[in-house]
């Protein structure tokens, strides 16, 4: 008796506000920053498993947002679509992430009839400056896909997916920031996100974190953003920023890692994604120094019900080391702590 209770409690679906699932590690671009092409030679590409994906479905039921994107591209995944469609009848707002480059006709009427319901591009700059950062990608290629997918939503009548744009932010691309509101307005973008580099994977891209103190490069980064947030609201287009700030260091991370969970594309479970490096063997900066990368696991799918993997020792104890202090050591210098 005891023991088919103790079953119950273990088996009983966690409530969830995410999941981030990643589709697939594999990319067909070559961003300089992305630690898959720091780490190429030793990067485990691979999709996520339909079946694997399949049997998520009760824990989907209880999650409010499934990311459908990792380390990877995800309309490389022949699957996308069925997973898109199977997360919204389980009820989640299912959202995803791309660089632009896949997106014909066809695939913008699949998203839009697959109920995806918010898709977010990424770009570095524009012309020559993404040109430099997201080799592979053009960004008046992803312009247009962008244009593709509004003039699609319009035809069809529909209003999602929402259409958001992942801008990251380097202290060499600084200078396009002004051309934000100029290039993307109208468009039929929704929100533009400034980000900067919240994963170093090497060395010689320390000098490009962006962080929301005055540096060499730029004495005054928030006035040039507040510049740019005045353009983009007289252009009608909400921008916001997130950028890390040395004078911050909150006890948890913007992740809420409390009450949410990130799936690798073999099936591991884990924290957040900057655990989930399909990698081996590499390193990274961490406080100004190049250090081991240690990833963190919590269970695998393959072998074990999400629901046990997130009631099991290693969960929890990852989960109470925000409030006793000790940190995992990924966690100790991570910028996610260090923004509002
Ligand atoms: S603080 Fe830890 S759990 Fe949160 S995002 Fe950073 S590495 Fe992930």
């Amino acid at each position: 008796m005891l023991d088919s209770i103790k079953q119950f409690f273990h088996e009983r679906q966690p409530r969830l506000e995410w999941m981030q699932i990643e589709v697939t590690s594999r990319c067909n671009a070559f961003c300089i920053y992305c630690p898959r092409t720091a780490y190429r030679e030793k990067w485990i590409s691979r999709d996520f498993s339909p079946d694997l994906f399949r049997s998520l479905y009760p824990s989907l039921c209880k999650t409010k947002i499934v990311h459908l994107q990792g380390w990877g591209e995800p309309f490389l995944n022949p699957d996308i679509f069925s997973m898109i469609r199977m997360a919204r009848q389980a009820g989640c707002a299912v959202y995803t992430t791309t660089n632009g480059t896949l997106i014909t006709d066809r695939i913008s009427e699949e998203i839009i009839n697959s109920g995806l319901s918010m898709i977010s591009f990424s770009l570095a700059g524009f012309g020559k400056t993404n040109a430099r950062i997201r080799p592979g990608t053009e960004s008046a290629e992803v312009i247009s896909s962008v244009q593709r997918i509004n003039r699609k939503k319009r035809e069809l009548g529909e209003k999602y997916p929402k259409i958001h744009l992942s801008y990251i932010l380097l202290n060499s691309t600084l200078q396009d920031v002004r051309l934000i509101h100029e290039k993307l307005a109208g468009t039929g973008i929704d929100e533009v996100i400034i980000s900067s580099l919240d994963f170093v994977p090497e060395k010689d891209l320390q000098s490009e974190v962006v962080s929301l103190e005055s540096n060499s490069h730029y004495p005054d980064i928030s006035n040039e953003l507040n510049l740019a947030l005045q353009h983009c609201s007289r252009a009608g287009l909400k921008l916001y920023y997130r950028l890390p700030s040395s004078e911050i260091l909150n006890p948890l991370c913007t992740e809420k890692v409390l009450q949410s969970a990130y799936i690798g594309s073999g099936g591991d479970v884990f924290p957040c994604a900057y655990m989930a490096l399909p990698v081996r063997d590499a390193s990274y900066m961490s406080n100004g120094r190049l250090v081991p990368y240690e990833g963190f696991s919590t269970g695998s799918l393959v072998s074990t019900s999400f629901p046990q993997i997130w009631r099991g020792n290693d969960s929890r104890q990852f989960r109470n080391s925000f409030f006793t202090g000790g940190y995992y050591h990924i966690c100790r210098t991570c910028p996610k702590r260090r923004e509002e």
